[in-house]
């Protein structure tokens, strides 16, 4: 699933592309992703002028004149430019049998479910094989209530220390499931909070209100240093995640425990092991990551 890295890296791919452009025609394949009337939608985003481009968590945020167009990606959501004026070299390649030209990624096919084209050429082509993807009209005045429940947004003000210490509460659940919550930190999902609680040596099973105070701090700086690195990798492509340009992101190579069961600790050559935690599967190194805490300074290298 795309967390803040691989939203973050299709915003910055595709805001040069976009920002400043208008919107000319709407296609709607399968609505189903829609959360807006596709008329509706079609109606009233025709004509509008793309003021901006954010993000907040794990929504891409179209700022528009009247409205904000929401992207969430869901499990296999896939948002590509398709530039008009893209030589053949660049994107562009002919089928080996057909000889017909086609664009490899940007093509669209039946999991294309909305195309956004532009006045001055190109187009958004929104791709989402499990159709878990959303996307949102919102009209400008309420994007504050829209957003309302989600948490703290890293490297804002909001993302600080004091309120990071004071949201663990004397809470029961696991540490890996208070990471998973978006109304705790938005835009960590089940790689970053894995890669996170190995940075920080915390195991993912380990009880919210069993954390010493430096353990937490640990993670408060281990979620930014791997929410870092995935977006300074271009995003982490374990399945699906291509950015705006349809090329896959780097990240995958950098990880340390995510989708590495039964392969060795970077750090220390015990095997990684997977748990399921809240019916999530969690990747720790038991060495690194010791289920009591550790008992001894030091912590795992990022
Ligand atoms: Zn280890």
């Amino acid at each position: 699933m795309p967390e803040l890295p691989e939203v973050e890296t299709v915003r910055r791919g595709l805001a040069p592309h976009v920002v400043g452009g208008f919107i000319d025609d709407i296609q709607v394949g399968d609505s189903k992703i829609l959360q807006v009337e596709p008329h509706r939608l079609i109606e009233q985003i025709r004509g509008q002028k793309i003021l901006g481009l954010t993000r907040r968590g794990k929504y891409l945020i179209f700022e528009l004149e009247r409205h904000y167009l929401i992207f969430h990606f869901g499990m296999t959501g896939q948002l590509t430019f398709r530039d008009p004026n893209r030589s053949d070299s660049e994107g562009f390649k002919r089928h080996p049998v057909t000889g017909l030209q086609r664009t490899l990624q940007h093509a669209p096919d039946r999991h294309t479910h909305l195309q956004i084209h532009l006045r001055q050429g190109g187009s958004m082509l929104f791709r989402d094989i499990r159709k878990f993807g959303k996307v949102f009209l919102i009209e400008k005045g309420e994007v504050s209530v829209f957003f309302e429940r989600l948490g703290m947004e890293p490297w804002t003000p909001d993302y600080n220390l004091k309120a990071f210490l004071q949201k663990f509460g004397n809470r029961k659940l696991a540490i890996k499931s208070l990471l998973l919550d978006q109304s705790f930190v938005a835009g960590v999902g089940n790689i970053y909070a894995d890669e996170a609680l190995f940075a920080a040596g915390i195991h993912p099973a380990r009880k919210v209100r069993s954390l010493r105070k430096t353990e937490k701090e640990s993670l408060f700086e281990a979620i930014l240093q791997v929410l870092k690195r995935g977006i300074e990798h271009g995003g982490t492509s374990f399945r699906d995640f291509v950015n705006s340009d349809g090329d896959k992101g780097n990240n995958q190579e950098e990880l340390q425990v995510y989708g590495r069961k039964g392969e060795s600790c970077h750090r220390c050559g015990t095997l990684i092991q997977r748990i399921v935690i809240s019916q999530r599967s969690s990747s720790f190194c038991p060495a690194c990551q010791p289920r009591g805490g550790r008992s001894r300074a030091g912590k795992a290298p990022i």
